[in-house]
Parts: C-alpha cells; structure tokens; sequence
C-alpha cells in the first residue's frame, strides 16, 4: 500500500477542511507515492522521533501536532524543526499531522480521551458544521454512577497518568456530567458551563481563567501533553481499519518537553 493511501484513509477519518483556520494539517514533508513499510504514531515530531521511525524501519510518522507550523524560510538545521525536516528528507520519511482536523472530528481527539474516562452518551459540544460534516471542538458524557469531586480528580489523574492536576476549589456536590477537550481549551470553559457540565477536562488553562468558577464547575487541567497522548491510538484504529496490513508503531519516544520536578 502507498503512503498516499494511508494519509487518504486519515484524512478521510479527520478531513482537512475541519481544521482551524491558523492550521496546517495535512502532509507536512516527503513524497507519498513509495510504499508504506510502516507508520509510526505520535504527539509530536522531534529529531527522536524521527531516529526511532529509521530505527524501526517506519517510512511515514503520522503526529498530532504539524512539524511545519510557522513556516520556513530557510532549511539549514539552525533549529530542531529544520534538523527534523532534514533528517526525514534524507532517510525518506513522510511526515503528516492530524492537528485541529482530528480534535473537531467525530471519533478525534476529544472522543478518545471520553472513552478513556468511561463517558457515556458522549455527543460534541461547541458544535460546528464543515461541508455538512458534524463536528465539534468538544465532547460532553456522563459518568455511569456520580462521583465525588476528590474521587473524580483521582480518577482522572489515573486514567491519564498525572501527577499533578491543576484544579479550582473541589465542587461540593456530585460530578455527573464531564466535558472535555484535549490540548489548550479554555477558550471552552464557557461551552462546557452552558452544556451543563460538572466538570471541565482540559490540557492547559491561563492562570485568571481560574477564577470565577469556584462551586460552578470543577475544573481539572492535566497538562497539554497528557490530555492528548492517547491521541495515536485513533491513528493506530484508523489504520487498521482501513488500511489492513500496514503496521503501525505507537511511538516509545515521549515528545513532552515539560518536565516535573
Ligand atoms: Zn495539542
């Protein structure tokens, strides 16, 4: 199977025109007419990512986040993001992202990290309509039973791995519903109030838009990196779906450049 196939089957999955206006989703760098000897999945593109794709003989890396964002002006290795461009250029290797395309998509970003909190009866909130396409930058669900707010921080804290979660005052009545969205979503601390949410799950949250909100809705920020790690696994299911045959490596390498000390 050619590269191209299998970024057709993402897109598909996740189409371009869903992406945010500042975007650049889509394929960042190579030539997609080789066959595929193997995808490897991740968060972000670094140089380990790249060495761990030549290592494991993977000649496409499908991230979330687009290696080229800002543009080039000149390809010299003077940064990491040239280094990276031309390391994969030398060794042959595709790079694709799956950015704001795959958090608005119905079964992206947003849905996984649902599914990973056991939601149920999960619909999107701060809907939008692309081409006729349902999407959302959110999901909102229910937990199956209620829970307390210590329990619940605990819960989530488990669930993603964390350390440290970074919370308002703890609500003093029972969590039900959740809403959340991957990455930087405090732009929809709003929304979620609005769907009627008990809690509100995000990556990263400016510090003043803590306040304010104290026993309105809980709210619980795991780290950008965290809340969306588990983002491969909708590429790993993609690819399998409709690419059958094509092996996928969900990458070792952790791509956080957030340490906690
Ligand atoms: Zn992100």
């Amino acid at each position: 199977m050619k590269i191209k196939q299998v970024l057709s089957a993402l897109e598909q999955f996740a189409p371009l025109p869903l992406q945010e206006s500042w975007d650049n989703a889509g394929l960042q760098l190579g030539l997609t007419e080789a066959e595929v000897s193997g995808a490897l999945l991740c968060l972000d593109v670094n140089e380990a990512i790249i060495d761990e794709a030549i290592r494991k003989g993977c000649n496409l890396v499908v991230s979330h986040h687009p290696l080229l964002f800002r543009g080039l002006k000149q390809i010299s290795g003077a940064d990491y993001v040239q280094r990276c461009v031309i390391k994969a250029l030398k060794s042959d290797i595709v790079v694709v992202s799956m950015h704001t395309n795959m958090d608005n998509a119905q079964g992206g970003v947003n849905w996984k990290i649902a599914e990973k909190l056991a939601l149920q009866e999960c619909r999107f909130f701060a809907r939008k309509a692309v081409e006729g396409l349902e999407a959302g930058s959110g999901v909102v669900g229910t937990l199956s039973e209620e829970m307390a707010a210590d329990d619940f921080v605990l819960m989530v804290k488990r669930a993603f791995d964390v350390e440290c979660a970074m919370c308002n005052e703890l609500l003093r009545r029972p969590i039900r519903t959740v809403a959340v969205c991957g990455g930087a979503g405090d732009f929809l601390l709003g929304d979620a109030l609005r769907e009627g949410a008990d809690a509100f799950i995000t990556g990263e949250m400016h510090y003043h838009q803590y306040f304010g909100y104290e026993q309105r809705i809980q709210v619980c920020v795991i780290g950008h990196y965290q809340s969306e790690q588990f983002t491969s696994e909708v590429f790993r299911d993609v690819i399998a779906a409709a690419c059958p045959g094509v092996r996928t490596e969900i990458a070792q390498t952790s791509t956080n450049p957030i340490l906690y000390l």
